[in-house]
């Protein structure tokens, strides 16, 4: 029988990297697949269903959560965000390992209910550095990035519950060390 695929939670505050060092990751590894997540946020630009989320309106998400399609799912910033299960564990049945880019609120729920999965918390070089990430990535109005800063304080405060913390200050060291995580992690199996 094929090995199953393992399980890889990358986490922490909004406009820390995630998604940057998740793309990287992503395209230097084939073996490796991103979860795709279901959101009520609008869409932005440059946002594709199907591909970087599956945008559904509050009814739907909650028909979702009443179905138990969710492996977790959280309220950020005024949103639900969810994982769905199926697609998820499909992937590690065929051997593929995934990766959830996901908050700290539905990291946690992740790491009670699946001990097997490997949790990953980035860190910013300081506070200074993720206020002005966030800021300079321009996705986001005044009002919302304060919510965002605010948020941080919370989020930063449970780097200790992740099995790894990786401050991504240069990326590609970031990406290197997650790499090397990943192999020895997948070794452990
Ligand atoms: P998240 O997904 O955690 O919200 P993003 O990946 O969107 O964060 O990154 C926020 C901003 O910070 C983006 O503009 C991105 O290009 C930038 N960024 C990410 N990592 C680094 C880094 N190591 N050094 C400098 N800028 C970075
Ligand atoms: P954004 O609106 O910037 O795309 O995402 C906001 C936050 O929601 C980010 O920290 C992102 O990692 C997180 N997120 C994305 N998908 C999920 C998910 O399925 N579950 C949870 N709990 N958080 C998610």
């Amino acid at each position: 029988m094929k090995n199953k695929g393992r399980l890889f939670v990358i986490s922490g505050p909004s406009g820390v990297g995630k998604g940057t060092v998740c793309r990287m990751l992503l395209s230097r590894n084939d073996d490796l697949k991103l979860s795709v997540s279901a959101t009520t946020r609008a869409p932005r630009s440059e946002d594709t269903e199907g591909v970087t989320y599956y945008f559904k309106s509050k009814p739907e998400f909650e028909k979702m959560i009443e179905e138990s399609a969710f492996l977790e799912w959280a309220v950020y910033n005024n949103n639900y965000y969810g994982t769905p299960l199926s697609a998820l564990e499909e992937k590690l049945n065929q051997g593929i390992s995934v990766i959830l880019e996901i908050e700290v609120q539905g990291a946690l729920k992740v790491m009670q209910k699946r001990p097997d999965a490997v949790s990953i918390f980035i860190a910013p070089p300081d506070e200074q550095t993720l206020f002005k990430r966030l800021k300079g990535r321009g996705t986001e109005g005044d009002e919302e990035i304060l919510r965002r800063v605010k948020a941080a304080g919370w989020e930063l405060s449970q780097k200790e519950h992740y099995d790894y913390i990786v401050v991504n200050d240069d990326l590609d060291t970031a990406v290197c060390e997650i790499e090397k995580i990943m192999k020895d992690e997948k070794e452990k199996m």
